[in-house]
């Protein structure tokens, strides 16, 4: 079997950066991607955080770019999804969907993805009003009620979104401080179409066989109320995809990967670099530099080996 320098598993932002230095480094590496590459930055249309674009960016063009970079080092982007990790003798084996691999080390940049409310209804309407995803659900619902849930950037971002195809974007959110950035929260206020419901926990989701309204508990009050929607779109957090690395790896009570500055984990030889690993800012920046430091970490613990 071929011995590879590197594995990169996961290939948005964080594995196509470190695809782009191992690439510069000379290193042979794979990158196994069991969808298409993108990552959780395809779930928003755009990015306004990423320096060097004032006016934005369209997220498929950033990424498609990424894409082009790595490949142009001589990155080779497969689509398999990867099922174990094991020590071998020389490094480690990847189980696949399609077959074992050899290499030297292995870079962790699975992502993570939206985490469920796990409420009455949820479950039973998605894809009936219940959706995870502005930038691919939003068009659906021109001229209708939207329900936003949460606090965060996704959640704001997402809801300046939707403002544009909706008739009304209520954001229901359990505090009455957000977690989001200051200037999303203000574009947010500022915009007509969105109304605020703080300080509300939504507790269930009614319809029959599509959304048509919640039921929202005030937390200070306990007073319970409904919202009328066709809509409701959840961003309450993110949960990593590391469960297959579970027995392999040191991971927080959520599953996010522990990893040093350096992005090495509990196992020599493995990195973790972007929104699988704890860390305190996820974004695409912080991917990139995870990215980047986690392929020059395995590039020089290949040399120290040698
Ligand atoms: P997040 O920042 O963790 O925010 C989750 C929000 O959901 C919080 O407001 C939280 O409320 C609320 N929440 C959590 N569990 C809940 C529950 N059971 N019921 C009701 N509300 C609940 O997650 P995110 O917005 O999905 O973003 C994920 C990460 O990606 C974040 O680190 C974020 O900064 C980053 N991101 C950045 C950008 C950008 O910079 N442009 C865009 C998108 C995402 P509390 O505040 O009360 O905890």
């Amino acid at each position: 079997m071929n011995l590879h320098d590197a594995i990169i598993i996961g290939s948005g932002s964080a594995g196509l950066t470190a695809g782009l230095y191992a690439g510069r480094f000379r290193m042979d590496t794979l990158v196994f991607e069991r969808m298409s590459p993108g990552g959780q930055i395809l779930l928003s249309p755009s990015i306004d955080n990423y320096p060097g674009f004032p006016a934005g960016l369209g997220t498929e063009e950033l990424i498609s770019r990424f894409k082009k970079q790595a490949e142009e080092v001589g990155i080779d982007i497969q689509s398999k999804d990867v099922l174990e990790v094991k020590r071998s003798s020389d490094g480690f084996l990847v189980r696949t969907s399609e077959g074992d691999f050899e290499t030297k080390t292995v870079i962790v940049a699975t992502g993570a993805q939206p985490k469920r409310l796990d409420i009455k209804g949820e479950l039973r309407l998605t894809g009936k009003g219940v959706s995870y995803c502005g930038t691919c659900d939003g068009p659906l619902f021109k001229e209708k009620d939207i329900v936003v849930i949460g606090g965060g950037d996704r959640a704001i971002e997402e809801a300046l979104f939707l403002a544009a195809y909706a008739k009304k974007v209520t954001i229901i959110h359990r505090r009455d401080e957000f977690r989001a950035s200051m200037i999303l929260v203000e574009k947010a206020k500022a915009n007509p179409k969105i109304d605020f419901f703080l300080e509300g926990v939504v507790e269930e989701i009614y319809g029959e066989n599509k959304v048509d309204a919640v039921k929202v508990r005030n937390v200070k009050t306990g007073a319970e109320s409904q919202v009328a929607c066709q809509g409701v779109f959840v961003f309450v957090g993110i949960l990593p995809n590391t469960d297959f690395l579970k027995n392999l790896l040191d991971r927080d009570e959520f599953g996010f990967i522990i990893t040093d500055q350096e992005m090495r984990t509990s196992q020599a030889g493995i990195f973790a670099c972007g929104d699988c690993r704890k860390k305190s800012l996820y974004q695409v920046v912080t991917a990139c530099g995870d990215g980047a430091i986690s392929a020059d970490s395995a590039y020089k613990y290949i040399i120290n080996k040698k």
